[in-house]
C-alpha cells in the first residue's frame, strides 16, 4: 500500500541519517502519528495498546501535563542561573515523597546524567572507587555509567572497578534471596578490594528491570544495603524504572524494601516525556562534592521541566494512580498466573503493581530460557495491536510495563492477546 512505501522511505532516511546508532523496534518498524492514554496510533490509523512505555507514565499526552508545559513555555523558559518559582515549588513537592535525609535535589535532563553525577558524589563522599552492580543492570549511556551497565556491553566484561552480582531471583539464590544477595554483595566488596578498589557504592534499579524484574520478597534489599554501608560505601537507588508510583505498593521502589538510600536517582516518568531527571542526596555528600568541582546543568530543572514534573505529581495524586497500579497490576498477575498453570512454556510471573515480568522457557524447564519464543510472542502481540518488550540476561522475560492509567478492560485486552498469541504458536 501507499503507506507501507512511505514508512519504508522514512526508514531509509533514518538509516542514512543516524547510521549504526539507529535502534528501532521490529524488523518492519512502526511510524507513530499520535498517542493518548495507553494507546498509540500509527500513520496508517492502526491503534496499539502501549505495554512497553513507562515514560508517559500518567498517560500519553496527558491534558494536564500538556497544559502545564504549554503555559510555562509561553511564559518563561530559561537556563538555571536565575531564580524562578516553579523550580523550587517542584523540588519541594518532590521532596515530600522522599526520606527527610535526602533534602538536596539536583535536577538534570536524563537518567544517565543523574547516575553519572551520583557516581561522582559517591566517590568524593567515600573516597572509594569501586561499584557493585547486578549482572544485567542498565544505568545509562555516559562513559562512566556505561561501565556500570553490563547489559549495554556487547562484548567483554566491565572494568576492574566494577564488580557484578547475580540478579536477585530464586534461580540464583533459592528461597533466601535476601541472604543470598547480601552474601553476593559481601563477596563483591572483597573482590573489589583484591583489585585495589574500596567501595564507593552499591547501585541498584530497585525493581531490577533489565535483570528481568525482581520485586519480591519486599525487604530483600535491606541486608545487602547494610553490608555496603558497613563497608564504607553508599547505596544509590536508581528509581528511573520503578519510581513515581509504578510498583503500586509505594511511591518509590526502595520503599518496598524498607531502606533509606544515600542517594536516589530518577528520570523517565518524572515529567511524562519532557526530558527531566534528578539526584536526591544527603546535603553533606553534595557539599563535599561541590568543594571539588561543583555542578552546573544548563537545562536541568528549567521552569518548563518543573511545570511538567509538578503536573505529573498532581496527576498521580488526584487520579489515584498508585492505587490503580496496585489494583490493575494485581488483576494482570492473577490472570497471568492462570497462564503459568496451563501453559508449560510460561514458567513464572512476578512483579509489583504495573511492573511485571513473565518468563518463557522451553519444555516447561525454568533452566531453558527461550528468547526466540519471546521474540515470536512480541511480534505476535504486535499483530494483535499490543506493543511490548523483553528483559533479562537471556531476553526471555516479557516486560509488562504499561502507563499507570491502564483500565481493567485494557489489561484484559493484553492478557487475551497474549493468550491468543501463545495458542497460535505450536509448542516445540
Ligand atoms: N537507569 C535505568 C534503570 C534505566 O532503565 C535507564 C534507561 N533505560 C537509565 C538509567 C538511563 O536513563 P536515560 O536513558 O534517560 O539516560
Amino acid at each position: 500500500t501507499r503507506d507501507k512505501g512511505a514508512v519504508s522511505a522514512l526508514l531509509g532516511r533514518r538509516q542514512r541519517n543516524v547510521g549504526a546508532a539507529s535502534v528501532l523496534f521490529y524488523r518492519h518498524p512502526l511510524e507513530m502519528a499520535r498517542a493518548s492514554g495507553c494507546w498509540m496510533e500509527a500513520t496508517d490509523g492502526t491503534r496499539f495498546l502501549d505495554f512497553y512505555n513507562n515514560v508517559p507514565s500518567v498517560g500519553h499526552c496527558h491534558p494536564r501535563v500538556v497544559a502545564a508545559i504549554s503555559r510555562q513555555v509561553a511564559t518563561l523558559n530559561i537556563h538555571t542561573r536565575y531564580l524562578n518559582r516553579p523550580t523550587e515549588t517542584y523540588i519541594e513537592a518532590l521532596k515530600a515523597t522522599l526520606p527527610d535525609s535526602l533534602s538536596n535535589v539536583v535536577l538534570a535532563c536524563t537518567g544517565s546524567e543523574a547516575n553519572d553525577l551520583a557516581m561522582r558524589i559517591a566517590m568524593s563522599g567515600t573516597g572509594g572507587t569501586g561499584f557493585v552492580v547486578t549482572e544485567s543492570a542498565y544505568h545509562g549511556n555516559t562513559w562512566a555509567v556505561t561501565d556500570i551497565s553490563p547489559s549495554a556491553l556487547k562484548q567483554g566484561a566491565p572494568p576492574p572497578h566494577v564488580c557484578m552480582v547475580p540478579a536477585p531471583g530464586s534461580a540464583n539464590f533459592g528461597e533466601d534471596i535476601a541472604g543470598g544477595f547480601q552474601t553476593a554483595v559481601e563477596k563483591a566488596i572483597v573482590t573489589l578490594g583484591e583489585r585495589g578498589h574500596t567501595p564507593a557504592a552499591l547501585i541498584c534499579d530497585s525493581i531490577f528491570s533489565s535483570d528481568g524484574v525482581f520485586a519480591d520478597p519486599p525487604g530483600f534489599l535491606a541486608p545487602a544495603v547494610e553490608t555496603m554501608q558497613a563497608a564504607g560505601g553508599l547505596f544509590i537507588a536508581d528509581e528511573v524504572q520503578p519510581g513515581f508510583a509504578r510498583s503500586g505498593d509505594a511511591f518509590w521502589g526502595f520503599d518496598r524494601h524498607g531502606v533509606t538510600p544515600d542517594m536516589v536517582t530518577m528520570g523517565k516518568p518524572m515529567a511524562n516525556g519532557y526530558p527531566m531527571s534528578g539526584v536526591a542526596t544527603r546535603p553533606d555528600l553534595l557539599a563535599r562534592f561541590c568543594e571539588g568541582v561543583g555542578y552546573f546543568n544548563t537545562f536541568g530543572g528549567n521552569p518548563v521541566a518543573a511545570a511538567a514534573g509538578l503536573a505529573v505529581l498532581e496527576v498521580i495524586e488526584t487520579e489515584g494512580l498508585q492505587a490503580n497500579a496496585r489494583k490493575i497490576g494485581h488483576h494482570i498477575m492473577t490472570r497471568l498466573g492462570e497462564l503459568v498453570a496451563t501453559d508449560a512454556r510460561v514458567t513464572a510471573v512476578r512483579g509489583a503493581g504495573l511492573f511485571i515480568g513473565l518468563d518463557l522457557c522451553r519444555d516447561g524447564d525454568p533452566d531453558l530460557p527461550d528468547p526466540e519464543l519471546t521474540s515470536t510472542v512480541i511480534n505476535g502481540l504486535r499483530d494483535r495491536r499490543v506493543l511490548i518488550g523483553a528483559a533479562g540476561r537471556y531476553g526471555h522475560t516479557l516486560k509488562i510495563r504499561p502507563p499507570l492509567c491502564l483500565t481493567r478492560d485494557e489489561a484484559d485486552f493484553f492478557v487475551d492477546a497474549l493468550t491468543d498469541t501463545l495458542a497460535a504458536i505450536p509448542s516445540a
